[in-house]
């Protein structure tokens, strides 16, 4: 615990923000959360518990970080701006179980750092994430070679409720058939702009998904279940045997074949289907001569 706990941490980033004379930039999505009680309730709600390992995406000034060392085992923290080091190093002074690492996290080796500093132990995701990358996030963490056992983050409302869709819904798409996958996903609480210094320009929401110990599907090979989900999706009202053919280089006719063996009407659109009619599809794949 810090040195001084007396002094609010809203105040010691508001400070350290100031004396450092940083600035934040729009394009990096720094719209940062610094309310101490706002974020106390969201680890309430996200449940973090003393024998967590957290992963933290963009720790931006710290205030969150700070709350996840007091109630966590250990925080492991990728800052893609060096520019918040000065920043972070006074927020997070005498914070000893929170680790901050400047990277980028599309490009960070994941596997590596969490390895290192989660020592091959389970670990989950709480952030306020930068929006303009929610889902490349997503999907990196959850198809990634050591997922997290849950993700806790801030998105957009828009993206909360494109997650939360299901299939025949308008919003049903690639990244909510991907992310099903993975977890059960749900809305903790929506928080307004007024919460973020600066504002965004959007409503938020802060969601969980919980990864499944029981999928619903058990696809035989993970990697090309992904891959066909995103061609399912690639081209909206197109039928589900026109998305298959350029993706996979399929004729009209293997591709037909593949769907009705499937058991699924030839004219079925792809963004139509169910996890498990997906699923079908790809066994049908596999069983036939056609390689994904
Ligand atoms: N967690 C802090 C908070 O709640 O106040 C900051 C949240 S702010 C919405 C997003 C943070 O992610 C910023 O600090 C930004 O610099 C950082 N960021 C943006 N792109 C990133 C990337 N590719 N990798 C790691 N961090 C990134």
């Amino acid at each position: 615990m810090s040195q001084d706990t007396f002094v609010s941490l809203e105040l010691r980033a508001r400070v350290a923000l100031e004396k450092h004379r940083f600035k934040t930039t729009h394009s990096l999505g720094q719209n940062f959360l610094l309310s101490e009680s706002l974020i106390a309730l969201l680890l309430d709600d996200a449940e973090v518990c003393p024998e967590d390992n957290v992963l933290e995406i963009g720790p931006g000034a710290g205030v969150m970080t700070a709350l996840l060392a007091r109630r966590a085992k250990r925080v492991l923290a990728v800052e893609v701006d060096k520019g918040l080091e000065p920043v972070l190093d006074d927020v997070l002074a005498g914070e000893d179980n929170a680790r901050v690492v400047f990277s980028d996290i599309m490009k960070a080796d994941i596997r590596a750092l969490v390895d290192e500093y989660f020592v091959g132990e389970p670990y989950r995701v709480v952030a306020n994430l930068p929006y303009y990358i929610t889902a490349d996030i997503l999907l990196r963490l959850t198809s990634s070679d050591c997922p997290p056992e849950s993700i806790a983050i801030m998105v957009q409302k828009e993206a909360a409720e494109r997650v939360m869709s299901v299939p025949g819904k308008k919003q049903w798409c690639a990244l909510a058939a991907e992310l099903q996958f993975y977890g059960s996903a749900r809305v903790l609480t929506e928080v307004a702009p007024e919460a973020f210094d600066p504002p965004p320009h959007v409503t938020s929401a802060f969601i969980r998904i919980d990864r499944w110990s029981n999928p619903p599907v058990a696809p035989k090979d993970e990697k090309a279940f992904r891959k066909l989900i995103r061609a399912a999706f690639a081209m909206r009202r197109k039928t589900l045997v026109n998305n298959l053919k350029p993706a996979f280089g399929l004729s009209q006719e293997a591709a037909r074949e593949v769907v009705l063996a499937a058991g699924l009407d030839e004219r079925v659109r792809g963004e139509a289907l169910t996890l498990e009619e997906l699923n079908r599809v790809l066994d049908a794949f596999l069983e036939s001569s056609c390689i994904l």
